[in-house]
Protein backbone atom coordinates (compact mmCIF):
# COMPACT_ATOMS: atom_id res chain seq x y z
CA UNK A 1 0.00 0.00 0.00
CA UNK A 2 1.83 2.89 -1.53
CA UNK A 3 0.49 5.44 0.72
CA UNK A 4 0.86 4.11 4.06
CA UNK A 5 1.88 6.88 6.47
CA UNK A 6 0.55 9.50 4.53
CA UNK A 7 -2.80 12.17 5.80
CA UNK A 8 -4.83 12.87 2.90
CA UNK A 9 -7.38 15.49 3.35
CA UNK A 10 -10.56 15.74 1.03
CA UNK A 11 -12.64 18.37 0.94
CA UNK A 12 -16.60 17.96 -0.11
CA UNK A 13 -15.76 13.83 0.41
CA UNK A 14 -19.53 12.91 2.14
CA UNK A 15 -20.57 12.70 -1.55
CA UNK A 16 -20.21 11.65 -5.43
CA UNK A 17 -16.36 12.19 -6.65
CA UNK A 18 -15.06 13.22 -3.48
CA UNK A 19 -15.85 10.32 -1.68
CA UNK A 20 -14.99 7.70 -4.84
CA UNK A 21 -11.22 9.64 -4.19
CA UNK A 22 -11.40 9.37 -0.18
CA UNK A 23 -12.05 5.71 -1.09
CA UNK A 24 -9.36 5.40 -3.20
CA UNK A 25 -6.92 6.93 -0.95
CA UNK A 26 -7.97 4.82 2.25
CA UNK A 27 -7.28 1.34 -0.52
CA UNK A 28 -3.65 2.48 -0.53
CA UNK A 29 -3.48 2.94 3.26
CA UNK A 30 -4.06 6.53 3.25
CA UNK A 31 -5.28 8.41 7.01
CA UNK A 32 -7.96 9.88 5.17
CA UNK A 33 -9.97 13.22 6.63
CA UNK A 34 -13.46 13.70 5.02
CA UNK A 35 -14.94 17.24 5.22
CA UNK A 36 -18.59 17.78 3.73
CA UNK A 37 -22.35 17.52 4.40
CA UNK A 38 -24.48 15.01 5.25
CA UNK A 39 -26.43 12.57 7.67
CA UNK A 40 -24.63 11.91 10.52
CA UNK A 41 -24.74 8.01 11.02
CA UNK A 42 -24.11 7.37 7.20
CA UNK A 43 -20.72 10.08 7.50
CA UNK A 44 -19.79 7.28 11.02
CA UNK A 45 -20.44 4.31 8.64
CA UNK A 46 -18.24 6.07 6.07
CA UNK A 47 -15.47 6.37 8.65
CA UNK A 48 -15.54 3.18 9.71
CA UNK A 49 -15.47 1.77 6.19
CA UNK A 50 -12.38 3.88 5.56
CA UNK A 51 -10.85 2.22 8.17
CA UNK A 52 -10.90 4.70 10.85
CA UNK A 53 -10.96 8.05 8.45
CA UNK A 54 -11.45 11.43 10.40
CA UNK A 55 -13.66 14.13 9.71
CA UNK A 56 -13.82 17.89 10.35
CA UNK A 57 -17.49 18.94 9.53
CA UNK A 58 -16.56 22.65 8.37
CA UNK A 59 -18.64 25.66 5.34
CA UNK A 60 -15.59 25.97 3.13
CA UNK A 61 -17.92 28.77 1.96
CA UNK A 62 -16.01 31.57 4.92
CA UNK A 63 -11.94 31.83 5.35
CA UNK A 64 -12.81 30.80 9.36
CA UNK A 65 -14.40 27.80 8.19
CA UNK A 66 -11.56 26.66 6.12
CA UNK A 67 -9.16 27.80 8.79
CA UNK A 68 -10.92 25.50 11.53
CA UNK A 69 -10.88 22.89 8.39
CA UNK A 70 -7.33 22.86 8.46
CA UNK A 71 -6.49 23.06 12.19
CA UNK A 72 -8.71 20.04 12.75
CA UNK A 73 -7.13 18.39 10.02
CA UNK A 74 -3.35 18.90 11.37
CA UNK A 75 -0.34 18.16 8.87
CA UNK A 76 -1.81 16.72 5.67
CA UNK A 77 0.69 14.90 3.22
CA UNK A 78 -2.06 15.12 0.22
CA UNK A 79 -4.66 17.95 -0.22
CA UNK A 80 -7.59 17.34 -2.54
CA UNK A 81 -9.52 20.40 -3.23
CA UNK A 82 -12.68 19.13 -4.03
CA UNK A 83 -15.88 20.63 -2.68
CA UNK A 84 -17.88 22.13 -5.37
CA UNK A 85 -21.93 23.77 -5.66
CA UNK A 86 -23.11 24.80 -8.59
CA UNK A 87 -26.32 27.45 -9.77
CA UNK A 88 -27.94 27.82 -12.59
CA UNK A 89 -29.34 31.57 -13.92
CA UNK A 90 -28.54 34.00 -16.48
CA UNK A 91 -26.35 36.92 -15.57
CA UNK A 92 -28.73 39.51 -14.88
CA UNK A 93 -30.98 37.25 -12.21
CA UNK A 94 -27.44 35.46 -11.22
CA UNK A 95 -28.69 35.95 -7.11
CA UNK A 96 -25.48 37.69 -6.01
CA UNK A 97 -25.02 35.70 -2.81
CA UNK A 98 -24.46 32.55 -4.58
CA UNK A 99 -22.22 34.29 -6.58
CA UNK A 100 -20.00 34.90 -3.88
CA UNK A 101 -20.98 31.48 -2.30
CA UNK A 102 -19.58 29.95 -5.56
CA UNK A 103 -16.21 31.79 -6.10
CA UNK A 104 -15.88 31.46 -2.13
CA UNK A 105 -16.47 27.53 -2.20
CA UNK A 106 -15.06 26.54 -6.00
CA UNK A 107 -12.38 28.72 -5.93
CA UNK A 108 -11.10 30.95 -2.82
CA UNK A 109 -11.25 27.42 -0.16
CA UNK A 110 -8.90 25.88 -2.30
CA UNK A 111 -6.53 29.13 -1.86
CA UNK A 112 -7.07 28.81 1.64
CA UNK A 113 -6.49 25.17 2.40
CA UNK A 114 -3.39 25.27 0.03
CA UNK A 115 -1.57 28.07 2.01
CA UNK A 116 -1.69 26.64 5.03
CA UNK A 117 -1.02 23.19 3.97
CA UNK A 118 2.29 23.84 2.43
CA UNK A 119 4.38 24.73 5.05
CA UNK A 120 4.59 21.00 6.60
CA UNK A 121 4.33 19.60 3.07
CA UNK A 122 7.46 21.60 2.24
CA UNK A 123 8.95 20.53 5.42
CA UNK A 124 8.50 17.12 4.75
CA UNK A 125 10.00 17.30 1.47
CA UNK A 126 6.75 15.62 0.02
CA UNK A 127 3.17 16.82 -1.19
CA UNK A 128 0.29 16.45 -3.60
CA UNK A 129 -2.25 19.27 -4.01
CA UNK A 130 -4.89 18.27 -6.68
CA UNK A 131 -8.03 19.92 -7.59
CA UNK A 132 -11.09 18.51 -8.91
CA UNK A 133 -11.99 21.68 -11.98
CA UNK A 134 -14.15 20.79 -14.59
CA UNK A 135 -14.69 20.76 -18.15
CA UNK A 136 -15.59 24.23 -17.43
CA UNK A 137 -12.33 25.17 -16.37
CA UNK A 138 -11.59 24.93 -20.15
CA UNK A 139 -14.35 26.11 -22.03
CA UNK A 140 -17.80 27.39 -21.07
CA UNK A 141 -21.22 27.02 -20.77
CA UNK A 142 -24.35 30.00 -20.34
CA UNK A 143 -25.96 30.31 -17.16
CA UNK A 144 -22.63 28.92 -15.01
CA UNK A 145 -21.19 32.20 -14.85
CA UNK A 146 -19.72 31.74 -11.20
CA UNK A 147 -18.77 28.44 -11.64
CA UNK A 148 -17.19 28.73 -15.06
CA UNK A 149 -15.42 31.40 -13.48
CA UNK A 150 -14.32 29.83 -10.21
CA UNK A 151 -13.41 26.97 -12.43
CA UNK A 152 -10.77 28.86 -14.71
CA UNK A 153 -9.74 30.31 -11.46
CA UNK A 154 -8.46 26.88 -10.07
CA UNK A 155 -6.86 26.23 -13.25
CA UNK A 156 -5.01 29.28 -12.62
CA UNK A 157 -4.18 28.90 -9.04
CA UNK A 158 -3.25 25.17 -10.22
CA UNK A 159 -0.23 26.33 -12.46
CA UNK A 160 0.40 28.97 -9.89
CA UNK A 161 0.89 26.51 -7.20
CA UNK A 162 2.83 24.36 -9.73
CA UNK A 163 5.12 26.80 -9.84
CA UNK A 164 6.19 27.96 -6.46
CA UNK A 165 6.69 24.56 -5.31
CA UNK A 166 8.07 22.75 -7.78
CA UNK A 167 11.64 22.46 -6.34
CA UNK A 168 10.12 21.50 -2.79
CA UNK A 169 9.08 17.67 -3.70
CA UNK A 170 5.49 18.85 -4.09
CA UNK A 171 2.96 18.65 -6.96
CA UNK A 172 -0.03 20.51 -8.08
CA UNK A 173 -2.60 19.19 -11.00
CA UNK A 174 -6.17 19.31 -11.37
CA UNK A 175 -8.05 16.82 -13.18
CA UNK A 176 -11.32 18.28 -15.14
CA UNK A 177 -14.18 15.95 -15.75
CA UNK A 178 -17.30 16.20 -18.24
CA UNK A 179 -20.52 15.61 -16.63
CA UNK A 180 -20.49 12.80 -13.60
CA UNK A 181 -23.64 11.49 -12.49
CA UNK A 182 -23.52 12.81 -8.81
CA UNK A 183 -26.33 14.94 -6.42
CA UNK A 184 -24.39 18.11 -8.10
CA UNK A 185 -25.60 17.10 -11.30
CA UNK A 186 -28.88 15.61 -10.78
CA UNK A 187 -29.55 18.96 -8.79
CA UNK A 188 -29.64 21.42 -11.61
CA UNK A 189 -31.78 19.86 -14.01
CA UNK A 190 -34.58 21.51 -12.25
CA UNK A 191 -32.99 24.74 -12.89
CA UNK A 192 -31.60 24.50 -16.26
CA UNK A 193 -34.93 23.03 -17.34
CA UNK A 194 -36.14 26.71 -16.22
CA UNK A 195 -33.29 27.97 -17.85
CA UNK A 196 -33.64 26.97 -21.05
CA UNK A 197 -37.49 25.48 -21.02
CA UNK A 198 -37.09 22.16 -21.76
CA UNK A 199 -38.02 18.85 -20.11
CA UNK A 200 -35.89 16.61 -17.76
CA UNK A 201 -34.89 14.27 -20.39
CA UNK A 202 -34.35 16.75 -22.75
CA UNK A 203 -31.68 18.65 -20.46
CA UNK A 204 -30.28 14.95 -19.77
CA UNK A 205 -29.78 14.13 -23.60
CA UNK A 206 -29.49 17.58 -25.55
CA UNK A 207 -27.39 19.73 -22.87
CA UNK A 208 -25.62 17.21 -20.64
CA UNK A 209 -24.68 14.68 -23.33
CA UNK A 210 -24.80 17.14 -25.77
CA UNK A 211 -21.34 17.97 -24.47
CA UNK A 212 -20.16 14.35 -24.51
CA UNK A 213 -19.00 12.81 -27.39
CA UNK A 214 -19.39 9.45 -25.52
CA UNK A 215 -22.77 10.07 -24.45
CA UNK A 216 -22.02 8.42 -21.30
CA UNK A 217 -21.64 10.07 -18.17
CA UNK A 218 -18.58 10.03 -16.62
CA UNK A 219 -18.16 7.69 -13.40
CA UNK A 220 -16.89 9.11 -9.95
CA UNK A 221 -14.19 6.11 -9.89
CA UNK A 222 -12.64 7.45 -13.16
CA UNK A 223 -11.67 10.78 -11.20
CA UNK A 224 -10.38 8.93 -8.35
CA UNK A 225 -8.23 6.45 -10.05
CA UNK A 226 -6.14 9.85 -11.73
CA UNK A 227 -6.14 11.72 -8.10
CA UNK A 228 -4.53 7.72 -7.27
CA UNK A 229 -1.92 8.51 -9.53
CA UNK A 230 -0.81 11.48 -9.44
CA UNK A 231 -0.06 10.35 -5.86
CA UNK A 232 2.38 7.66 -6.60
CA UNK A 233 6.14 8.24 -6.96
CA UNK A 234 6.07 7.61 -11.04
CA UNK A 235 3.78 10.80 -11.20
CA UNK A 236 6.73 13.57 -8.95
CA UNK A 237 7.57 15.04 -12.67
CA UNK A 238 3.79 15.49 -13.90
CA UNK A 239 3.04 19.59 -12.28
CA UNK A 240 0.99 21.64 -13.61
CA UNK A 241 -1.47 19.60 -15.28
CA UNK A 242 -4.80 19.46 -16.09
CA UNK A 243 -6.38 15.93 -16.77
CA UNK A 244 -9.24 16.30 -18.73
CA UNK A 245 -11.95 13.10 -18.13
CA UNK A 246 -14.43 14.40 -20.22
CA UNK A 247 -15.29 11.76 -23.29
CA UNK A 248 -13.72 14.32 -25.56
CA UNK A 249 -15.92 17.19 -24.69
CA UNK A 250 -13.07 19.36 -24.79
CA UNK A 251 -11.04 18.32 -28.00
CA UNK A 252 -10.25 21.51 -30.35
P1 LIG B 1 -21.58 16.40 -4.85
O1 LIG B 1 -22.70 17.37 -4.70
O2 LIG B 1 -21.87 14.93 -4.97
O3 LIG B 1 -20.53 16.59 -3.67
C1 LIG B 1 -20.16 17.86 -3.21
C2 LIG B 1 -19.45 17.71 -1.89
O4 LIG B 1 -19.10 19.02 -1.41
C3 LIG B 1 -20.32 17.07 -0.81
O5 LIG B 1 -19.52 16.29 0.06
C4 LIG B 1 -20.87 18.29 -0.07
O6 LIG B 1 -21.29 18.02 1.26
C5 LIG B 1 -19.65 19.17 -0.11
N1 LIG B 1 -19.98 20.58 0.11
C6 LIG B 1 -20.94 21.31 -0.49
N2 LIG B 1 -20.97 22.55 0.02
C7 LIG B 1 -19.97 22.61 0.95
C8 LIG B 1 -19.49 23.61 1.84
N3 LIG B 1 -20.05 24.83 1.86
N4 LIG B 1 -18.46 23.32 2.66
C9 LIG B 1 -17.90 22.08 2.66
N5 LIG B 1 -18.32 21.09 1.84
C10 LIG B 1 -19.33 21.35 1.01
O7 LIG B 1 -20.79 16.93 -6.12
P2 LIG B 1 -19.69 16.27 -7.08
O8 LIG B 1 -20.30 16.20 -8.42
O9 LIG B 1 -19.05 15.08 -6.50
O10 LIG B 1 -18.65 17.48 -7.12
C11 LIG B 1 -17.36 17.44 -6.58
C12 LIG B 1 -16.47 18.39 -7.35
O11 LIG B 1 -16.41 17.94 -8.70
C13 LIG B 1 -16.97 19.82 -7.39
O12 LIG B 1 -15.87 20.72 -7.26
C14 LIG B 1 -17.56 19.93 -8.77
O13 LIG B 1 -17.55 21.24 -9.26
C15 LIG B 1 -16.63 19.03 -9.56
N6 LIG B 1 -17.18 18.57 -10.81
C16 LIG B 1 -18.31 17.83 -10.86
C17 LIG B 1 -18.79 17.43 -12.08
C18 LIG B 1 -20.04 16.61 -12.21
O14 LIG B 1 -20.51 16.45 -13.34
N7 LIG B 1 -20.60 16.07 -11.15
C19 LIG B 1 -18.12 17.76 -13.25
C20 LIG B 1 -16.96 18.50 -13.17
C21 LIG B 1 -16.49 18.91 -11.94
Amino acid sequence: MFLSGKRALVTGSTSGIGLAIARALAGEGAKVILNGFGDADAIAKLQEELGGAEYVNEDLTTTDGVEKLMAGAGAVDILVNNAGMQHVSPVQDFPPAKWDQIIALNLSAAFHTSRLAIPHMKQAGWGRIIATASAHSLVASPFKSAYVAAKHGIAGLTKVLALELAQDGITTNCISPGYVWTPLVENQIPDTMKSRGLTRDQVINDVLLKQQPTKQFVQPEEIAAIALFLCREEARNINGANYTVDGGWTVE
